[in-house]
């Protein structure tokens, strides 16, 4: 069995335009989602003032207390 089948310029340009645009929309949907995931670790991490040694530092999720890394001082969350 022949399948005749003709590539037309007009097909061709139909189907990289297609194939161009789905490519485009799967990176928007990846680089979406990669951007989402970062933005809600970074909002998970909870800043933190030692009022002993002066010293600034983050956790990783979020407690209302965390112990300072320099000195042991346990802090309260920074508030914005
Ligand atoms: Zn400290």
């Amino acid at each position: 069995m022949f399948f005749a089948f003709t590539i037309t310029p007009e097909l061709l340009a139909a189907t990289l335009l297609t194939g161009g645009m789905a490519c485009i929309f799967a990176l928007w949907i990846f680089y979406e989602r990669r951007d989402a995931a970062v933005y809600d670790t970074l909002a998970r991490i909870s800043a933190f003032h030692c009022v002993k040694c002066r010293h600034t530092y983050s956790a990783p999720s979020q407690p209302h207390v965390a112990p300072c890394p320099n000195c042991g001082f346990t802090n309260g969350y920074l508030k914005f």
